[in-house]
């Protein structure tokens, strides 16, 4: 009698550990709206550019204190995301970065077929991300990428045209893990029109919500996919040398920046203050799919999941 109640006791712990360890979470979505300013998102208290995520904001969870620690370009600011490292790397693709990222270490771990991580992104030169110059790494458990016009990994692409493509990669590979990439505000920025500025993070905001319903609607992955969505950078704060045209330093503009989450692990309606970086979206996703990624120095965003 004695052994059979312990037999019980140890069967009720295990599954309370394994409730506490597993996610309703299969797919993982990473959208980044690249070269937002906090005060043109959710630092508006209009939020005259950004009425679906203020709209969706309330399914999930929002920091408004979420910075970029490192170097505020594209390139640095999208390797910061997948590896948990803040680095200097080149911005114009040419280089590699340094550690190994989220897709590499979730095939390795996991057995997860290259064909169901994805990086879909307007800018050609994000190609780089999906490899690791660690020699253990490199051309190692890369995930599939289309990256700029045509998937060619040169130039851009429109973000409408993207948005196609990342349709079409959902409908056909389901992919547990990707990210996709939106470049026309930081595209819009260099060139000076503040027009086309706020209108690229209009149409970035509506694509986004598009991509939330095109996921609920899809009969695998509804209810179980996680979407994250944050910027790489800012811009410079206004006065600062040229506004918003430009970024790379760290004053406030070029660092503050947001994440949302939005999916069934995590809270509904939830404001987060406390500070929070690029380099822990990968912790938190490593946690989520449950796979170890020890060379993210990110910490897991708990106060996102309920
Ligand atoms: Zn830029
Ligand atoms: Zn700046």
């Amino acid at each position: 009698m004695k052994k059979f109640i312990y037999l019980i006791l140890i069967l009720c712990s295990f599954v309370q550990l394994s409730g506490q360890t597993s996610f309703k979470t299969e797919h993982v979505i990473i959208v980044v709206m690249d070269g937002a300013r906090y005060q043109e998102t959710f630092g508006d208290s209009l939020r005259r550019y950004i009425p679906y995520l203020n709209r969706l904001k309330h399914q999930g969870v929002l920091y408004t204190n979420f910075q970029n620690n490192g170097p505020t370009f594209t390139n640095a600011g999208h390797a910061s995301i997948l590896t948990g490292n803040y680095q200097c790397i080149k911005n114009n693709g040419s280089q590699l970065p340094k550690k190994p990222n989220l897709f590499q270490y979730y095939q390795r771990e996991k057995g997860i077929d290259k064909t169901k991580t994805w990086i879909v992104s307007s800018k050609g030169k994000l190609e780089m991300l999906a490899n690791a110059k660690d020699r253990k790494w490199w051309n190692r458990y890369m995930p599939m990428t289309y990256c700029g016009v045509k998937g060619q990994s040169v130039v851009y692409e429109g973000d409408n045209q993207n948005y196609e493509k990342v349709k079409e990669v959902i409908s056909a590979f389901h992919p547990r893990l990707m990210l996709v990439n939106f470049l026309e505000a930081d595209a819009r920025g260099h060139n000076g029109n503040w027009e086309g500025y706020v209108g690229g993070i209009k149409n970035i905001d509506f694509l986004i919500n598009e991509l939330w319903n095109y996921v609920q609607n899809d009969p695998v992955m509804k209810d179980k996919t996680t979407v994250i969505i944050t910027n790489d950078h800012g811009r410079h704060n206004d006065g600062r040398r040229s506004g918003f045209k430009e970024h790379g330093d760290h004053c406030s503009g070029c660092k503050h920046i947001f994440l949302m989450g939005l999916g069934p692990d995590f809270k509904s309606g939830e404001i987060v203050e406390k500070e929070a970086g690029l380099i822990d979206i990968s912790a938190t996703i490593a946690h989520l799919l449950e796979f170890q990624m020890p060379t993210s120095k990110g910490r897991v965003l708990t106060e996102m999941f309920k």
